[in-house]
């Protein structure tokens, strides 16, 4: 059976005394997790890793991205070993804020995800239509080329590691949310997308939403049968709005 993920994007938020502050508060959400089969994490942002590592027990540590090449001359770039180094091996990949301003492509989510899954990581791969794509009725276009090619040249063994995140840009920090059922549609049509490409390795998938979840609306997400875990940015932001979130989700 799949097990629930609630995983925090803190975006371009918190210092590292800030980040601290929190992770020295996760004791008692990580013992309630651990005792209701749940994984929780936090994305913060490179500057705080370490701090937010050293400072949590049993919560995944996740960066917010990482450059598919080693080292080399890539001014402001970190790579998959420095983030092995500090401990950490989990990362997000395509956030709809990197491929709006960052030029994040399905091919350089790619060669990203390939080289984390090569490097014994999880890649957490977000994927999701614009307002414009999601009124011209072309999400599930959108949606499978951003699985289909970012999600490409791994293995059966391999793709069971990978987590998905279906983050509809329009509900991404807008108060709009997508409705339990259009989560769990296109959740559901990725899974299948999933299957076509890598069989049954496919149910093994976690696959998250993402967009304006909130204490208030993450059990109703977490009650459909293929949406496995949020990616909460916002609401994760405070100790307390999180608790609460976790709570909900359990429900
Ligand atoms: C995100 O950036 O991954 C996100 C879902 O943000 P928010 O929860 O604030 O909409």
């Amino acid at each position: 059976m799949r097990k629930k993920l609630l995983l925090g994007n803190w975006k371009m938020n918190k210092t590292v005394s800030e980040a601290k502050d929190f992770a020295l508060q996760t004791a008692e959400l990580v013992k309630f997790a651990e005792e209701h089969n749940v994984l929780v994490g936090v994305a913060p942002t490179y500057l705080c890793l370490d701090a937010v590592k050293n400072n949590v027990s049993g919560m995944i540590v996740a960066a917010q991205n990482c450059h598919f090449e080693d080292n080399g001359a890539f001014t402001g770039e970190v790579s998959i070993p420095m983030l092995k180094d500090l401990g950490i091996n989990w990362c997000l990949i395509g956030n709809s804020e990197r491929r709006t301003y960052d030029n994040e492509t399905n091919e350089k989510c790619n060669k990203k995800i390939v080289k984390l899954v090569h490097n014994d990581m999880v890649p957490v791969y977000c994927c999701g239509e614009t307002l414009a794509q999601f009124e011209a009725g072309e999400t599930k276009n959108v949606v499978e080329s951003q699985i289909r090619e970012g999600l490409a040249n791994l293995c059966e063994k391999c793709i069971s590691k990978v987590v998905v995140a279906y983050e509809p840009v329009w509900s991404i920090g807008t108060g709009k949310n997508a409705s339990k059922e259009i989560a769990e549609d296109i959740c559901k049509f990725i899974r299948d997308i999933l299957r076509d490409m890598y069989g049954n390795a496919a149910d093994e998938v976690l696959i998250l939403y993402g967009g304006s979840v909130k204490p208030d609306n993450i059990q109703a997400y977490l009650s459909q049968e293929n949406v496995d875990g949020a990616l909460v940015g916002g609401a994760s932001l405070k100790i307390d709005s999180y608790e609460a979130m976790l709570h909900n989700l359990v429900k």
